[in-house]
């Protein structure tokens, strides 16, 4: 199944058309129990297709008009239990995709006029949960294309504390190098190259191992690989790949020449890290850079990325969306 094919499942593209589409709790439930039943409205107990009985006062709640028996649409989703109305849930979905920088849970709870500050992060943390799991698969691996690689340093405070590193963690990076058309309006920019997907990991340290150990995550085995000279990567054709280490890259014009893309992610991470989260602790900085992968990765695409994460609410914990994405979608980010 390819959730961009799903025409029965809402794409707002405004905060009026999302207001009509989700005016309150029935509509959100009405969208849950589309995106978990794709093949019509059948009951899970008897089999039945009909439109089942809402309850007006439990929106959660369905019954099937043949055998009167209720299904919880909320039940092994990351809502369950959640004393938080659908609606709110939705509107959540919404801002998340739409919003292009993403938001603070502080911003959240503001904006969503929520009276704890735990709530928004519940809300938040869930949702990125959704977020992680359509980029597993491994980048690269296309002819004529390569990958970026490269580490940086994020986050952390040295204030009063001396030069230096302190409380900083170590964040490697995979970026896929695209070609624009030649005779195309932007193929003047840097060349006509632009950013594909990326693939963001927390490194325990800059070894041979946590670095190659990041790559062969990945990256797909075969593609051409350009990082600096550091030894730390050393290895990367005895494991596979075709490797270019560039010399000098600590030279501004040189590191701009060759490794362009993975400078832009990192300076779009580090911006949006410290912009709108204020700085993140090392504990949630694996979850923030889910989020920045999926957002950099559908940056094109905004409005795709509300419909997977509204389908995503209705589905049980664990679900793999790997297996539902198809080819399509790698190609269209
Ligand atoms: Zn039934």
């Amino acid at each position: 199944m390819d959730i961009l094919q799903r025409d029965d499942l809402a794409f707002p593209q405004s905060f009026p058309e999302f207001q009509r589409l989700f005016p309150d709790d029935a509509a959100c439930s009405a969208n849950l129990w589309r995106a978990r039943w794709s093949d019509g409205i059948a009951c899970p107990h008897c089999g039945a297709v009909a439109e089942p009985f809402r309850i007006a006062t439990r929106p959660g709640i369905l019954e099937c008009r043949a055998c009167r028996r209720q299904t919880g649409l909320l039940v092994g989703t990351v809502m369950e239990r959640s004393h938080t109305p659908l609606s709110v849930w939705f509107w959540a979905a919404y801002l998340v995709t739409s919003q292009t920088p993403g938001m603070s849970a502080v911003q959240f709870q503001r904006q969503l006029g929520l009276t704890r500050y735990e709530t928004a992060f519940g809300i938040l943390h869930k949702l990125r949960a959704g977020m992680v799991r359509p980029d597993q698969d491994r980048i690269g691996g296309r002819a004529g294309e390569h990958v970026e690689i490269d580490e940086t340093w994020v986050g952390g405070r040295t204030r009063g504390e001396g030069r230096g590193i302190h409380h900083k963690t170590l964040v490697a990076a995979a970026v896929e190098v695209r070609h624009r058309k030649p005779g195309t309006a932007q193929d003047k920019r840097k060349d006509g190259r632009y950013a594909g997907r990326v693939r963001l990991a927390i490194a325990d340290d800059r070894s041979a191992d946590s670095l190659c150990g990041f790559v062969e995550s990945a990256v797909m085995p075969g593609s051409l690989i350009v990082s600096d000279d550091w030894s730390g990567y050393a290895s990367l054709r005895k494991r596979g790949y075709d490797h270019h280490a560039i010399a000098e890259c600590g030279d501004p014009e040189v590191a701009e020449e060759f490794m362009p893309m993975i400078h832009l992610v990192f300076s779009n991470l580090k911006t949006w890290l410290n912009g709108i989260h204020h700085g993140v602790s090392a504990k949630h900085l694996q979850a923030y850079l889910n989020e920045f992968t999926f957002r950099f990765n559908r940056r094109f695409y905004l409005f795709n990325a509300f419909r997977l994460l509204s389908w995503y609410l209705g589905q049980r914990r664990g679900t793999d969306l790997g297996e539902l994405f198809t080819r399509r979608v790698a190609t269209c980010i």
